[in-house]
């Protein structure tokens, strides 16, 4: 139960944070525009005392706005040595209680070594989270959920956002779900996109801003009615090899 909730406020937060900051950016550039146009009005129509009120009101809300994006936004990730291995484990137990009561089978297969990145262990949690709801809730009532980690050494060619040189743990989150239709393929990461009654269609943009911050790549493979799978590229921490 202590864990249902946990699980439901990281996400909550998580939304909430990707939800205001998209907001403050979307309104500061509402107000530029407004800003031009009433300048404009104010110069033609020449009233003193009209023209403060609006100006001030409106060096207001680009205060309040301005805050919340530096205040509501997402948190600034705290880097330290993480065990990939650890935050899957402790990512599985948050979503246990919705695999449970449910003929799901769950294989786990972790085998990269060295397993340590240079990561944020809250945030890439909240990644890991967020891709196994997902694939939990493309199964069903059944169906298979694969969670496997590889050491993928250097030198190996790898997606450009990942092409840092050095060896990279790989994740792999696999389903044998709905399955993704090729025209959403491409959609899937876009704020508020949601194929879902009760979606926010924040959950892959949280995980992919999430990856570019640990410097590593994210990609999905998928076929319609068979499954998908999220694999996620991250640096190997450099003391680690
Ligand atoms: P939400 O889960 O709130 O819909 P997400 O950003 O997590 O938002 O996912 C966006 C969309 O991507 C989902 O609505 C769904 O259509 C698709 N999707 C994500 N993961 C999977 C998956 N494992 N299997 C099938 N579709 C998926
Ligand atoms: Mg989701």
């Amino acid at each position: 139960h202590q864990l249902e909730q946990t699980l439901r406020q990281l996400n909550r937060l998580a939304s909430l944070g990707t939800l205001s900051a998209g907001m403050a950016h979307e309104i500061k550039n509402a107000l530029v525009a407004v800003k031009t146009f009433v300048d404009l009005l104010l110069e033609k129509n020449r009233e003193a005392e009209l023209a403060d009120v609006v100006r001030r009101e409106m060096r207001r809300i680009d205060s309040i706005v301005g805050q919340m994006l530096k205040y509501a936004g997402p948190a600034l990730p705290v880097f330290s040595s993480v065990r990939v291995h650890d935050v899957l484990d402790h990512s599985l137990r948050l979503v246990q209680s919705r695999i449970e009561g449910r003929l799901i089978s769950l294989k786990r297969a972790f085998n990269a070594s060295p397993d340590i990145i240079n990561g944020d262990d809250y945030q890439l949690e909240q990644a890991f989270v967020n891709l196994l709801l997902n694939a939990i809730e493309a199964v069903g009532p059944n169906g298979s959920l694969t969670v496997a980690t590889d050491l993928i050494s250097a030198g190996t060619p790898k997606p450009k956002a990942a092409s840092t040189g050095g060896a990279h743990v790989k994740i792999a989150i696999a389903d044998t779900g709905i399955g993704i239709t090729t025209e959403n393929m491409n959609r899937l990461f876009e704020p508020f996109f949601t194929t879902k009654q009760q979606g926010t269609g924040l959950g892959l943009t949280i995980v992919r801003r999430i990856v570019e911050e640990h410097h590593g790549d994210i990609s999905v493979q998928s076929q319609a009615n068979k499954g998908t799978t999220f694999s996620i590229l991250l640096p190997v921490h450099a003391h680690a090899l």
